[in-house]
């Protein structure tokens, strides 16, 4: 059966209210603000707007829940199935909440839909499983003693996730956070709330208890703070810059001392050895920065190239580069879309200005993209002959430009690789097994990909060495971030 092209009509929500305690409804303060199509400037909802009052009441509901009514009681097999029947549900409605992303944000429905929602569904599944398999242990203590731990939720945990993949950090977040019986105060980031919010709508509907899962939309400095510094949260995961997760673990720090976990940012290298097969690692360095318009913490910002292989490689770069499809996210061939705000592409703009005065040369792009439509398109960029030591080299740009780098030792390579204040992730093209597993152990980074790059698996797990965070998502790690250790001992 051919499915129905959805409409941006079809998918945009009439109202966009807060989920409180179960229900829809608007800010204390009565405030809303307008969430724009970052392709074509129009405003695609107008949303309630959280501030410190309903964050309160949305802890308070987290907080009942947490506590008392049918969730603080529910035994664990029944935690897992309320979360398999949400999977189930995102899975029926994908196609509506594909869209929903590829509006809101600007990148491309061939993307929300082929990856984004894959990687939620099996976010949601993979956790929804973990539910009644989480164990303590028993332990041969000395003296007349039983000693064995408990497993407990932490509690009442707030979230606070990006715009890049607004469904994927909410799955991120969420499955864990349920899996282990916490409930929940998510905040989304004002560039893109309205998947979020249909998401609660799911919530609600596979039969979560209110109070659970509370969505607050709102902005960082007003509702995200007043989440990171509560008295009554007991833990703050947060994705974002590294700049705000240094703020939030502040607040954490001055308010309760709750729990934190950070996904940051990254600046990770990608290096391409003279042996590599060439053609894989051109087109593993085009998906490693161009990928989601390059707005993607462990995207492969500084290409490092050997010498022998440099000018072929960057002239096949410049090539795929060139052929990029950038334009309307709703076509189903764009492979690029839109940045998500304007304030996104200006710092990019500002970021390819800097490169030029520091005599980066431009292979290809640099400027915004006029021709793709009157939304913030930018052209697919490479900067070549990067130093180490310019900022293109040492920032997080978070758009679409690549910074390639000379080496001609591959010790070298290691080194200038490790050499930035960020630890995400890392990549190494090279045909020579023995030399991938030892460069692989040598790069600092919570993620290192050989002979590939961006591949994820909600079992396995993502996080950051250094500035790029605290703890890890996915796999059974994540589970860790939401649990409490209790070590019980009955005299015998
Ligand atoms: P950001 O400010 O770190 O935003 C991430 C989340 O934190 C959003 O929900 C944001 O809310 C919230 N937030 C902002 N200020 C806050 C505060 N004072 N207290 C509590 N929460 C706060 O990121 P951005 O401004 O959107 O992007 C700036 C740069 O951050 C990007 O250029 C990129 O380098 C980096 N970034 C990294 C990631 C990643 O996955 N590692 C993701 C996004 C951005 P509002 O959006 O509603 O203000
Ligand atoms: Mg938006």
């Amino acid at each position: 059966m051919a499915t129905a092209v959805l409409t941006p009509e079809s998918v945009l929500p009439k109202q966009a209210k807060l989920l409180i305690n179960g229900e829809f409804v608007d800010a204390a303060s009565g405030k809303t603000f307008e969430t724009p199509n970052p392709a074509t400037g129009e405003t695609l909802a107008v949303v309630a707007e959280a501030d410190k009052e309903d964050v309160d009441r949305a802890v308070k509901a987290a907080r009942k829940a947490f506590e008392e009514g049918p969730w603080s009681g529910m035994n664990a097999r029944a935690r897992g199935r309320l979360l398999h029947r949400f999977a189930e549900l995102v899975a029926e409605n994908a196609e509506e909440l594909a869209t929903l992303d590829t509006l809101d944000n600007g990148k491309p429905i061939r993307e929300t839909k082929n990856v984004d929602l894959p990687l939620v569904i099996d976010c949601l599944e993979y956790y929804a499983g973990w539910a009644d398999k989480i164990e303590g242990e028993t332990i041969p203590v000395s003296g007349p003693f039983l000693n064995y731990t408990l497993k407990e939720p932490v509690g009442v945990v707030g979230q606070i996730i990006p715009w890049n993949f607004p469904l994927l950090m909410a799955a991120w977040k969420l499955g864990p956070a349920l899996a282990t019986g916490c409930t929940v105060v998510l905040k989304p980031a004002e560039q893109t709330p309205l998947s979020a919010l249909r998401l609660g709508e799911l919530l609600c509907e596979a039969g979560f208890p209110p109070g659970v899962v509370n969505i607050l939309p709102g902005y960082g400095p007003t509702a995200g703070a007043a989440l990171a510094s509560h008295m009554d949260v007991d833990k703050v995961a947060f994705t974002g810059s590294t700049e705000i997760g240094r703020l939030i673990m502040e607040m954490a720090a001055k308010s309760n001392l709750k729990k934190v976990t950070l996904e940051l940012g990254g600046k990770a290298p990608n290096i391409v050895l003279p042996d590599a097969d060439l053609d894989a690692a051109v087109k593993g360095a085009v998906t490693g920065i161009f990928f989601n318009q390059g707005e993607v913490c462990c995207a492969g910002s500084r290409l490092f190239v050997e010498d022998s292989i440099h000018d072929e490689f960057l002239n096949r770069l410049k090539k795929h580069a060139e052929s990029i499809q950038v334009g309307n996210p709703l076509d189903p061939n764009t492979q690029m879309g839109a940045q998500v705000s304007e304030e996104q592409l200006e710092r990019i703009l500002g970021y390819c200005e800097s490169g030029k005065k520091d005599g980066a040369k431009v292979l290809t792009g640099g400027e915004r993209n006029t021709a793709a439509g009157s939304g913030y398109f930018m052209k697919p960029t490479i900067f070549a002959e990067v130093k180490d030591s310019m900022k293109i080299a040492r920032e997080e740009i978070f758009g679409p430009v690549v910074s390639a780098i000379r080496f001609s030792e591959t010790g070298d390579a290691i080194q200038r690789g490790n050499r930035t204040s960020y630890g995400l992730s890392a990549a190494v093209w090279t045909s020579d097994v023995k030399k991938a597993h030892n460069i692989a152990r040598k790069l600092r980074a919570g993620v290192v990909w050989v002979n590939t790059y961006n591949v994820f698996d909600a079992a396995s797990p993502f996080g950051g060495y250094k500035e790029s965070g605290i703890g890890r998502e996915l796999g059974k790690h994540a589970l860790a971030n939401y649990l409490e250790t209790k070590s019980v001992w009955v005299a015998l």
